[in-house]
């Protein structure tokens, strides 16, 4: 029986009914402008508040270190060309980050580099976990900035984050983390975890797209990315998007209150599959295998390409991805899977299946017993499989 299973949470997850819910006041009557001065508008500017107090809560920050975005791309945006500039005004040109970063810190920082901006990349190893002696030994004098994402949107590995803003704070070095991955999955502390800044979006947490936040500690010096308005304490201008912040703060409530839950769900669901699937002969799972989000599988088979893998499964009504969603489109193997060492024809044959809310261990009897299947065909008609295959006398 064909059965519909979205297994691409790590891409984006379906709104919540609770988040809905929230929203739709604010997409309705309650449509006034959070800066206007009568009643209508006062209505917004206090769910825009309540908004923040509630998101400023989950993460351990005070209400006055939240800034709403339009998503994770502009927090860190943001964050990275806010500080670099920052840092260039006191002569800081020196960028650390991680080889596996998002494209949305990749890029923006390849944009930095043609403007004479330094970047050190670090290694990320077989296991996909950046070292935190790495970060001790690159910090240099004119080291303005290190970014190091928190957990990878591709092979789900998390980062010693608390350990790496430990080494930053002790130099003064503004740490920013990209979150997106992580937040409402894992337990987050800004205070605890040493974080000057943290980017996270509210449609990879069940929440609304085109909405996200910037946690900015106090006293962390960041430039203005949108002119314009005073809105976001006058640092990121723009009339508020009501709807989105308010259906952002309830998904995340939500999210931290059923984390725990869903984690062990999650877990459940991956430990099958992986188990089963790594029965496939030449067939491995990526990245460390305790230390990742529990909803994450990344898995490479040998001898096939992932795009077709993922024509078969949609064709049997399983949404899943290759890797990143951002690099589909382009042929070239994902630059995660390269940084962890993998050889580009293993790195072709890729699949990252993702868990959320309203998964369930159906989902997974069903992905396995179609995925043996698929793998078993696509390597009957490959030329590489039986040279591989040709090999092994
Ligand atoms: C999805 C994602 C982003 C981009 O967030 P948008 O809200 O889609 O702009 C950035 N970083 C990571 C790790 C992501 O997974």
């Amino acid at each position: 029986m064909k059965r519909f299973v979205y297994a691409d949470n790590s891409a984006t997850t379906k709104l919540s009914e609770r988040a809905l819910g929230a929203m739709m006041p604010y997409l309705t009557d309650n449509f006034g402008n959070a800066s206007s001065l009568y009643s209508l508008g006062e209505k917004s500017r206090a769910a825009v508040n309540e908004a923040r107090e509630k998101i400023a809560a989950v993460l351990g920050a005070s209400p006055r270190e939240i800034y709403f975005t339009s998503g994770g791309s502009e927090a860190d945006n943001w964050a990275i060309k806010g500080a670099a500039e920052a840092g260039k005004r006191k002569g800081k040109k020196h960028i650390i980050t991680s080889v596996f970063e998002h494209h949305a810190v990749l890029h923006t920082l390849s944009a930095l580099e043609k403007q004479g901006y330094e970047i050190t990349y670090l290694p990320v190893y077989e296991n996909g976990i950046v070292k935190v002696s790495d970060l001790e030994a690159a910090i240099r004098e004119d080291t303005c900035l290190v970014t190091i994402m928190f957990a990878n949107n591709e092979i789900g590995t998390v980062q010693p984050i608390a350990e790496l803003g430990a080494v930053c704070r002790k130099k003064g070095i503004p740490f920013h983390t990209d979150a997106v991955q992580a937040v409402g999955n894992v337990k987050i502390d800004v205070k605890e975890m040493n974080i000057d800044m943290l980017s996270l979006s509210a449609h990879k947490f069940h929440g609304p797209k085109g909405v996200g936040a910037l946690y900015i500690r106090r006293g962390t010096v960041v430039t203005t990315l949108i002119n314009g308005g005073a809105q976001e304490f006058g640092r990121r201008a723009g009339t508020e998007n009501t709807a989105g912040v308010v259906g952002m703060a309830e998904a995340l409530c939500e999210a931290a209150e059923t984390m725990d839950e869903r984690n062990a769900r999650n877990r459940e669901i991956c430990d099958y599959i992986i188990n089963e699937a790594l029965k496939i002969e030449r067939s491995r799972l990526n990245g460390d295998r305790e230390k990742r989000l529990s909803g994450n599988i990344n898995m490479c088979f040998e001898g096939i390409e992932g795009e077709s893998l993922l024509l078969l499964l949609d064709f049997n009504g399983i949404s899943a991805s290759s890797g990143s969603a951002c690099t589909s489109g382009s042929l070239d193997p994902s630059h995660v899977l390269l940084s962890l060492g993998l050889p580009h024809e293993i790195a072709h044959g890729s699949l990252r299946l993702t868990f959320g809310d309203g998964n369930t261990m159906e989902d997974a009897e069903y992905i396995m017993k179609v995925l043996p299947e698929i793998v078993g065909k696509l390597r009957a008609m490959s030329p590489l499989w039986d040279s591989i295959k040709e090999n092994e006398k």
